[in-house]
C-alpha cells in the first residue's frame, strides 16, 4: 500500500498502570515506532537521563516554550507541566514512523481535538488493587505523592471513554502484541489509504467494458 506516512498514537493510562515498561517493550519489539520524549519541569528521578527520559526544564523554559508554540500540546499533572515538542513528532510522522506519545488525558484530549485521525489508547492494570499495589510497591515516590496520584487516577477513570481503545496490562507480552495489533490494523483504515484506493480504483477500471 502506498500509505507512507506514520500515524500517531497515545497512550495513557493511570500511574502505575505500566505506561513506561509497555512502551520500553514494544520499541524494542519494532522499529516501525519512534517515541516522542516529553518536556517536564518535574525533578529527576533516580536513573532518569536527560533526553533519554525527558527534557528536564525550568518553569520559565517551559513557559517559553509554550509561548514560542513550541509544543503540540502541554499539561499541569500534580504541580507540574509536561509537554510534547511539536517539531520531532512532525518529522518523524512525515518519515512514516508511528509516533508514540505516552502523555496523560488532559493531552490525549489536546491531541485528539487537534488532529482527529491520532489513536488514543488507554492502558489499565487488570484490577485497581493491582494498581495501588504497583504504585505503592515502585518505590520511585513519596506516600503523600503516591496518594496524589492515585486520587488523580480516580479523576481520570471518568475519561476513558473517550479513548479509541482499552488495553488491559495484565500480561507485558500480550499487551504489547495487542498494542502493535492495534496500531498495524489502524494503518489499515480506508481513510487513511485514499491515495492507494484512487490508484486502484483508477486502474481497476480499466478493466471495466
Ligand atoms: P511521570 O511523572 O510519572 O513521568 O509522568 C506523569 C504523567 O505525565 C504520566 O501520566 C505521563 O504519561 C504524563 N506525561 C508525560 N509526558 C507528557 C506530556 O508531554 N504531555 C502530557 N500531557 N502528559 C505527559
Amino acid at each position: 500500500m502506498s500509505n507512507s506516512k506514520g500515524i500517531l498514537v497515545v497512550l495513557s493510562g493511570f500511574s502505575g498502570a505500566g505506561k513506561g515498561t509497555v512502551v520500553k517493550r514494544l520499541m524494542e519489539s519494532y522499529d516501525t515506532y519512534a517515541l516522542s520524549i516529553s518536556a517536564t519541569t518535574r525533578q529527576p528521578r533516580v536513573g532518569e537521563e536527560e533526553g533519554k527520559s525527558y527534557f528536564f526544564k525550568t518553569v520559565e523554559e517551559f513557559e517559553k516554550m509554550i509561548e514560542e508554540d513550541k509544543l503540540l500540546e502541554y499539561a499541569n499533572y500534580v504541580g507540574n507541566y509536561y509537554g510534547t515538542p511539536a517539531d520531532y513528532v512532525n518529522n518523524m510522522l512525515k518519515s512514516g514512523k508511528n509516533v508514540l506519545l505516552e502523555i496523560e488525558i488532559q493531552g490525549a484530549m489536546k491531541i485528539k481535538e487537534k488532529n482527529p485521525d491520532a489513536v488514543l489508547v488507554f492502558l489499565t492494570p487488570p484490577t485497581a488493587d493491582e494498581l495501588k499495589n504497583r504504585l505503592t510497591n515502585r518505590g520511585t515516590e513519596d506516600l503523600a505523592t503516591v496518594e496524589k496520584r492515585l486520587s488523580r487516577a480516580g479523576e481520570e477513570s471518568n475519561g476513558i471513554e473517550n479513548y479509541d481503545y482499552i488495553l488491559v496490562n495484565d500480561d507485558l507480552d500480550t499487551c504489547v502484541k495487542e498494542f502493535n495489533e492495534i496500531v498495524v490494523s489502524e494503518k489499515k483504515k480506508t481513510f487513511r489509504n485514499r491515495e492507494f484506493i484512487s490508484e486502484i480504483q483508477n486502474e481497476v477500471s480499466k478493466f471495466k467494458k
